[in-house]
C-alpha cells in the first residue's frame, strides 16, 4: 500500500473509562457496551494525536493508520517491542494492560527499533478461553469471528438463532475475555478523553434503541457506535431485550414488528417469543 515505506511507529492509548456508580432505575431494560465504546470515539482521538507527532518528524513523508487500513495493527505492536499478544488475541501494554487501542505513523524515514518482541505473560493461564461464553477463543490468540459477540454486535444480517442467547444485553462488543484477564486486575483509567459522559455510555436504555428513529439516530450517528448504523443498533437491542426477557420491552418490540425491515420484524417476533414465554413460566 505504501511503497515509499520505510518504518512504522506504533502507538496505543489506554481508553478504559471511569466507573460510574449506577443509581439508575434498574427495572429499565438496559443494553451492555463494551468500554471501548462507551464514550468518545477513539479514532478521533488518537489520529489527532499521531497527526501532531507525525507533523513534528522533519521533512518526513507519513500516513497515520487508526483502523482505516489493512495494516496487522496488532501483529506491528508485538514487533516494536510495545506490546504482547495474549491467548485472547488482544494486544497487552505494559501499565494499560489489554484496555489499549492501537495506531500507527507509516512514514519513509529509516528509523531504527530499540526494543525486541516481548514475549507472552499467559503462561498455563486459560480463564479467558473458560470464561468465553461463545467458546469463541479457538487457540493461542485466535478468535471464532463466527462465534464471538464482539463480531456478532458489529456484523450486520441477521444473527444465527443459536448465538442469540449468548449476546445476552450486548448491543456492542463484549468485554469478558478481558474483564477476567489477570493481566488487567489492576489497570486503572488514565486518558482524560475517555471521561466524558456521553452516549452510549456503559447501559443505554433498550426501549429507546429499539425505537430509535431516522431523526434520532442523525443525532448519534458521529458517536463511538453510529458506525454500525441504526438497523444494526435496534437488532441487537430488540435481541437484547428478548434475553434479558423484560415485558418493559415487550411494546417497542411489538412495534418493530411493523417495520419495513424484515430482518428487525424477525428479531422483534424472536424477542416477543422470549419475553411472553418467561412471562407465562412466571405465571404457571
Ligand atoms: S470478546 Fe467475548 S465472545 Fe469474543 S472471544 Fe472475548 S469473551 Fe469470547
Ligand atoms: S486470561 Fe490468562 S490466558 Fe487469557 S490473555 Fe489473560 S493471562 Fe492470557
Amino acid at each position: 500500500m505504501f511503497p515509499w515505506a520505510k518504518s512504522v511507529i506504533c502507538a496505543a492509548i489506554s481508553y478504559l473509562p471511569p466507573v460510574h456508580e449506577d443509581e439508575r432505575d434498574k427495572s429499565i431494560p438496559r443494553g451492555f457496551v463494551a468500554r471501548v465504546a462507551q464514550s468518545t470515539d477513539y479514532h478521533a482521538v488518537l489520529r489527532g494525536k499521531l497527526d501532531r507527532l507525525a507533523r513534528n518528524i522533519p521533512g518526513a513523508r507519513f500516513e497515520v493508520c487508526v483502523d482505516t487500513n489493512p495494516l496487522p495493527e496488532r501483529k506491528l505492536a508485538a514487533l516494536s517491542g510495545m506490546a504482547w499478544r495474549g491467548r485472547n488475541g488482544c494486544v497487552f501494554v505494559e501499565g494499560c494492560g489489554s484496555w489499549v487501542v492501537l495506531g500507527e505513523i507509516v512514514t519513509d524515514q529509516d528509523l531504527k527499533t530499540d526494543d525486541e518482541p516481548l514475549p507472552s505473560r499467559c503462561g498455563d493461564c486459560t480463564i479467558c478461553v473458560d470464561s468465553c461464553p461463545a467458546q469463541a477463543i479457538t487457540g493461542y490468540g485466535i478468535i471464532d469471528h463466527t462465534r464471538c459477540i464482539s463480531a456478532l454486535t458489529q456484523a450486520s444480517g441477521a444473527i444465527d438463532l443459536c448465538l442469540r442467547p449468548l449476546m445476552h444485553n450486548n448491543i456492542y462488543g463484549c468485554d469478558i475475555c478481558q474483564q477476567v484477564c489477570p493481566q488487567n486486575a489492576d489497570i486503572r483509567p488514565q486518558s482524560p478523553e475517555f471521561a466524558a459522559d456521553m452516549f452510549p455510555g456503559q447501559s443505554p436504555e433498550l426501549i429507546h434503541l429499539i425505537s430509535m428513529t431516522a431523526v434520532e439516530f442523525k443525532n448519534i450517528s458521529s458517536s463511538s457506535i453510529g458506525w454500525i448504523r441504526r438497523t444494526r443498533i435496534r437488532r441487537n437491542a430488540a435481541i437484547a431485550a428478548g434475553n434479558l426477557r423484560n415485558k418493559k420491552a415487550l411494546e417497542a418490540s411489538a412495534q418493530m414488528l411493523n417495520d419495513d425491515n424484515a430482518l428487525l420484524r424477525d428479531v422483534a417476533r424472536w424477542a416477543i417469543d422470549k419475553i411472553n414465554l418467561d412471562c407465562r413460566a412466571g405465571e404457571g
